[in-house]
């Protein structure tokens, strides 16, 4: 070893022993006398001290030689520090050096490599192994070794194995478009990369594996937001012979493991939520449970005085902001600013004061008397100090935006704190989803999710209203995993494809191979997957899963620090037999 100790090592205890250390130079400050380092390596920073008084004058002269980001090796005596830093575990000791080693010089790093840098995004996406040098970072990636390593033991200890799927792949339908990959020995055809291993999960239940899991990569062609990369991992399951509620116990179980070990925090037991009432009471299939400001529908309340916006709206809703009706009129404007903007895209919003002083203002003073406002604070159960926010509309817009203006209220006031954790089981989510542009259904979670059982008969009469064995796990707001009981049966399957617009000859060749399986004795089944990079984010209290992939794509899909995707040369084309257009 080149070292005795690692720089996050040393402490007052070591004083006076002569250690070894290597690592790379962070900060080097030279005051003419005295040159002090700090020496970095994964576990820490060491300060190092170079007196001339007293440090041979060959030494001095290797010190100023080094540069930000030198790796170098020392040997020296642990001395107690004179000023002492406690923000560091190493802050109560120095290195007095006797003995330097340049083991290899640096050019000057664009960025500083601090906790608190000075480099753009761009700039740390193209030198991201010297971004990954920076103890945040090197924190996400040791929070999401953890996460693994801890999965792993919980499933391991309850008899999942896990199994490798391929990578090159057909098509899985998990509603992305893929990623495709040319086949050279197979002119003119293509694999697809999976955008997850759900078929071939299933088809380790009909071998019989009966508990599977893994952690795998899956690729989805969509456009990239803070939570969704080209290539994600996600933690992948299966079950043989389980019914939904013995799928909810086992992956509560996995997420309240990763909680104890990793965060050692004990969560309750997780509340299950219908899909309808997860809408009703939050706009909103992934509902951030952590504060309440639920949904007040006011229809029955409002309609039938002159006020035609609400009189002809399919719903009017709104939220109770507590203790906020102190705010300006500047204030509420940009409220009505925020509703207006066309992501969230609400018409106009009507805001209802109901002030300390017990008196009551609202936007639409001029329709509605003192007597009919204060029905609308009794059904806000609201006291005095309340700001109610009201929009209305047609149902599931307007239940989106009002959703989103509630995830904004509850940030301005607080209430969405990063340290408390409010999971829940969204379930009994529809089965189909009728899309107007390609005029059919599309599967709400994909084809192989089986319609609550006894509701089949609905398959062939009236498809759109078949409830789905299907469930998510839902965080804070974030929809963290998500998964359903499977078809089984050959012939469910194969009506299921039918209701999707699949003709059987697609089915056919898309799907023959499960088609084929579920013929040969295919256990009930049932299974779930986690975006792993979101748990990680959730536990590391980020919003962007890129900071736990060490080396992610940007906004673009492009990795700018290996700069692809890029093209291909023209004998690679020629061996691929593809022609570009331009
Ligand atoms: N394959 C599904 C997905 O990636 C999860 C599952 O149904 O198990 O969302």
């Amino acid at each position: 070893m080149l070292r005795t100790h690692t720089c996050g090592e040393l402490r007052a205890e070591n004083v006076n022993e002569t250690v070894s250390l290597c690592g790379w130079a962070q900060k080097i400050r030279d005051k003419g006398g005295m040159i002090w380092i700090d020496l970095r390596d994964r576990y820490g920073i060491t300060q190092l001290i170079f007196d001339e008084s007293k440090t041979s004058a060959e030494i001095i002269s290797l010190a100023r030689i080094i540069g930000r980001e030198y790796v170098i090796q020392i040997e020296g005596k642990v001395i107690d520090r004179f000023s002492k830093n406690a923000n560091i575990p190493t802050g109560d000791i120095e290195i007095f050096v006797d003995k330097i080693l340049i083991l290899n010089k640096s050019k000057v790093p664009p960025f500083t490599i601090e906790d608190d840098t000075d480099g753009g995004e761009d700039l740390r996406m193209k030198y991201r192994y010297l971004d990954l040098r920076r103890k945040p970072l090197r924190d996400s990636m040791l929070l999401k070794h953890q996460i693994m390593q801890q999965t792993k033991n919980y499933f391991n200890k309850i008899n999942f194995i896990e199994v490798e799927t391929p990578i090159l792949i057909k098509s899985t339908p998990e509603g992305a478009r893929d990623f495709l990959v040319p086949s050279r020995i197979n002119s003119g055809q293509f694999y697809a990369l999976p955008q997850s291993p759900q078929t071939f999960k299933q088809l380790l239940m009909v071998s019989g594996f009966d508990r599977y899991f893994q952690i795998v990569k899956c690729f989805r062609d969509e456009d990239l937001r803070a939570d969704r990369q080209p290539e994600f991992t996600q933690i992948d399951c299966e079950m043989s012979f389980v019914t939904q509620e013995d799928i909810l116990e086992t992956f509560e179980g996995m997420m309240k493991h990763l909680f104890k070990k990793v965060k050692g925090i004990d969560l309750e037991k997780f509340p299950v939520m219908p899909y309808e009432e997860a809408l009703k009471k939050y706009g909103s299939d992934k509902p951030d449970t952590r504060f309440e400001m639920t949904f007040i529908e006011l229809n029955d309340i409002i309609v039938g005085k002159g006020f035609n916006v609400f009189d002809q709206a399919e719903l009017v809703v709104g939220i109770n902001v507590k203790g906020e009706a102190g705010r300006s009129r500047k204030q509420l404007d940009e409220i009505i600013d925020f509703v207006k903007r066309p992501q969230i895209g609400a018409k106009g919003l009507v805001y209802l004061k109901y002030n300390e002083d017990g008196t009551i203002r609202s936007s639409v003073d001029k329709f509605y008397t003192p007597e009919d406002l204060s029905k609308w604070v009794t059904a806000f159960d609201a006291t005095p100090g309340d700001l109610m926010l009201i929009l209305a509309g047609e149902i599931d817009p307007t239940r989106k935006a009002l959703s989103e203006l509630r995830l904004k209220m509850g940030s301005e006031t607080g209430l969405r704190d990063k340290n408390k954790y409010s999971p829940l089981w969204v379930v009994d989510f529809p089965l189909l989803e009728w899309d107007d542009e390609s005029n059919r259904f599309h599967a709400m979670h994909h084809p192989f999710t089986s319609p609550k059982l006894d509701q089949l008969n609905l398959l062939d009469s009236d498809p759109g209203n078949l409830n789905a064995n299907a469930y998510d796990m839902v965080i804070n707001g974030v929809e963290l995993g998500g998964g359903s009981i499977r078809i089984h049966d050959r012939e469910v399957q194969q009506k299921m494809f039918k209701v999707l617009g699949c003709t059987e000859e697609e089915a056919k060749n898309q799907f023959w191979f499960l088609l084929e399986a579920f013929e040969y004795g295919a256990p009930p089944h049932g299974g779930i997957a986690f975006g792993f990079d979101r748990i990680c984010a959730l536990f590391g209290g980020t919003d962007s899963i890129r900071d736990y992939i060490a080396f992610p794509k940007n906004n673009s899909g492009r990795d700018i620090m290996i700069d692809t995707p890029s093209p291909i040369s023209n004998d690679q084309l020629k061996e691929l037999h593809i022609k570009l257009s331009e």
